[in-house]
């Protein structure tokens, strides 16, 4: 009778620890999920597939992440689409954006192209070939190079 009593108690008590457990769990992933939003990005050229890891990739000097990929850092073409999404969106576009697109600071259109290893400015070499004078890192820019295409007409 007695070890009856004692069964059910702990049967009870690993009752109680179960969804415990499975909200750690829960907790964990979801952290784990954010981790992933924030750090880990994709390229914004739509032909490059570079994964871009906030944590080992290097900065242009307008402080965007490098693609290591294909070199792509900020362009003002990207900049402008955050303004128009904001303005589409009733919200008040951040003014940082705005300036970046009235000064035309955007690399990509000037064909400005940073090392994603140490952040110095890429030599041009030739046949869309960059070459960053230290570490040797190159770019073939022949495949992610494209005419600006707008799909949205705004009125
Ligand atoms: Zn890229
Ligand atoms: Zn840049
Ligand atoms: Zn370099």
């Amino acid at each position: 009778m007695w070890r009856n009593v004692r069964t059910c108690r702990n049967l009870s008590e690993h009752l109680t620890i179960i969804p415990i457990l499975l909200l750690i769990f829960i907790a964990r992933m979801y952290h784990a999920a954010r981790f992933t939003i924030i750090y880990i990005s994709k390229c914004f050229n739509w032909k490059c597939n570079g994964v871009i890891d906030d944590r080992d990739t290097k900065k242009c000097p307008n402080g965007w992440n490098i693609c290591p990929e294909c070199g792509s850092c900020c362009s003002t073409r990207t900049a402008k689409q955050r303004v128009d999404n904001d303005i589409e969106i009733g919200k008040r576009p951040n003014p940082y954006f705005i300036d970046f697109v009235n000064n035309n600071r955007g690399h990509l259109e000037k064909k400005e192209y940073y090392c994603c290893k140490c952040s110095k400015r890429m030599n041009y070499i030739e046949d869309s070939i960059y070459e960053c004078p230290t570490c040797g890192v190159k770019y073939n820019r022949k495949f992610y190079d494209f005419e600006p295409r707008f799909t949205k007409e705004y009125s």
